[in-house]
């Protein structure tokens, strides 16, 4: 597959409404067989803060934009996008490794996302609140201003649309740095906003290096938002330098979520549920199942039943259609998922199916493991890779205390026929965000967010927009 004859194929930088180079460069590579793509700009910081100044320039145009006019262009964005599905598909394989058909579903959930805030454009409704006779207290929503964005590999088009749709619905101009291992897709997006018709400067897409880019970002006085999806170590970095300027900051960082499978739980939907949230995107999710906590009673009949599924993957080329788990991103993250797997074996847990350990090449075997305790690494951090470890355990209290027992509280997930169970165990998770009897909850009409060390604020939604928009208070006063 030649990537350079995609039509939506584009390997420089989109700023101020001009696709530009540099003379340093990047290589992105297929994680498949590491062979090199192509190269992107490593844009210099004269260009970066050029770009900054220019959004400015934009933002003070588009927030005047009627809002109709804004909803419309990002409904043509919507449609593109939908348009070249398959291409946009096709290089996120050839750069990320998930299989085709999940890159198809991500191109759709991305796409997603723009429409629902092509809609909600129209909807930054402020208020009026009753006060007195003599006085007026309006509430108005204004847009932030310039934002920042910086996204993660996992997802390289969904965490994009997810900060960039809102950012341009409610007013703002908004500057990505996409991860540096998945930009052509952000480039390919960009592609299709130049055609959708967005002014210049309104969007635009940066590449070179994270840490020099982040720098940039998160000093100048110019940018008034930072968004930013990945780990939490990352998380605290911007958080840091962001605050000598004050800014607002939506933080999607990283997540441990558990799964709770109760005894009164319909089986075949627990066990597809787990097989959904776990080895979607070959583990490779802030939101996969990283703990599987399985009560008692059911505990080997819920085991007997993954296994048959886990050992149904098939692990191979993404563009294959039979493909169910691609490559990982790189030889870190099998090393990664190699020693959480070698560190529960060692102290006790027992292999129930996949390899102890994997070849050289960046392909990892889906892997269950059973008995598994709290003081081993992988209840601890998160594997981001397919190795499923399953937990006994005897009640709701001891299983909602394992459950809770990190730091993390982005996603989690339960499965119980009990209604008063799932709405109490609902309650006492401490999480964003709760699926009961579903491992599948990205949705753009939902607030997507994590509480404690995952992170602050929410995506997608009508919460979405709010990220995007300052409130401003007018009191009209002795009114005769
Ligand atoms: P992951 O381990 O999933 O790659 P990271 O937090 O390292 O998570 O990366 C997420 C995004 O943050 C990527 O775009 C990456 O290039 C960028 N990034 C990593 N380190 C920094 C940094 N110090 N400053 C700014 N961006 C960074």
């Amino acid at each position: 597959m030649d990537i350079t004859s995609l039509s939506v194929f584009e390997n420089r930088c989109w700023v101020n409404g001009q696709w530009i180079s540099a003379q340093e460069t990047l290589e992105v590579k297929n994680p498949l067989d590491n062979s090199i793509l192509t190269t992107v700009p490593v844009l210099d910081d004269v260009v970066i803060e050029q770009a900054l100044l220019d959004a400015e320039i934009a933002q003070k145009k588009w927030k005047n934009v009627a809002t109709g006019e804004r909803s419309r262009l990002l409904r043509n964005w919507f449609d593109l996008l939908i348009q070249h599905q398959d291409e946009l598909a096709t290089i996120m394989t050839l750069e990320q490794g998930k299989p085709f058909k999940e890159a198809k579903g991500e191109i759709a959930y991305a796409a997603s996302y723009v429409e629902w805030f092509s809609e909600e454009a129209k909807r930054a409704y402020g208020d009026i609140i009753p006060s007195n006779a003599t006085s007026e207290i309006l509430v108005f929503k204004e847009a932030v201003g310039v934002c920042a964005a910086i996204t993660p590999w996992n997802f390289p088009a969904a965490m994009i649309t997810r900060k960039v749709a809102p950012a341009l619905a409610a007013g703002c101009t908004i500057l990505v740095k996409p991860a540096s291992e998945t930009p052509l897709t952000a480039l390919a997006i960009a592609k299709l906003a130049e055609r959708a018709g967005f002014p210049a400067g309104v969007f635009n897409v940066l590449t070179g290096s994270s840490t020099r880019i982040g720098q940039i970002f998160t000093q100048s006085p110019i940018v008034k938002k930072l968004s930013f999806t990945g780990s939490t170590e990352t998380g605290v970095k911007l958080m840091a330098q962001s605050a000598p300027t004050i800014k607002k900051l939506s933080l999607e960082l990283g997540g441990n979520a558990p799964v709770l499978v109760f005894n009164s739980a319909n089986l075949d939907q627990a066990v597809q549920g787990v097989m959904d949230t776990k080895f979607r995107n070959a583990g490779q999710t802030c939101v996969c199942a990283n703990r599987i906590y399985v009560q008692s009673e059911i505990y080997d009949a819920f085991i007997e039943k993954l296994k048959v599924k886990v050992e149904a993957l098939k692990v191979g080329n993404g563009l294959d259609p039979d493909t169910d788990i691609g490559p990982l991103i790189n030889r870190k993250a099998i090393l990664k998922v190699e020693e959480h797997i070698q560190d529960a074996l060692s102290k006790g847990a027992i292999l129930v199916a996949g390899k102890t350990q994997n070849s050289d090449a960046n392909w990892c075997v889906p892997t269950l493991v059973k008995d598994v305790t709290q003081d081993m690494l992988c209840a601890k951090e998160e594997t981001f890779g397919p190795f499923a470890p399953i937990f006994k355990f005897e009640n709701e209290a001891q299983a909602l205390a394992m459950s809770n027992d990190t730091e993390f509280g982005l996603a989690s997930y339960v499965f119980t026929q009990d209604m008063n169970q799932f709405i109490r165990v609902s309650r006492g998770l401490e999480y964003g965000m709760v699926g009961v009897n579903t491992g599948l909850i990205s949705n753009a009409a939902a607030p997507f967010g994590g509480v404690k060390s995952s992170g602050i604020g929410r995506e997608g939604s009508k919460y979405g927009l709010d990220e995007y928009l300052e409130i401003k208070y007018v009191c009209i006063g002795n009114i005769s």
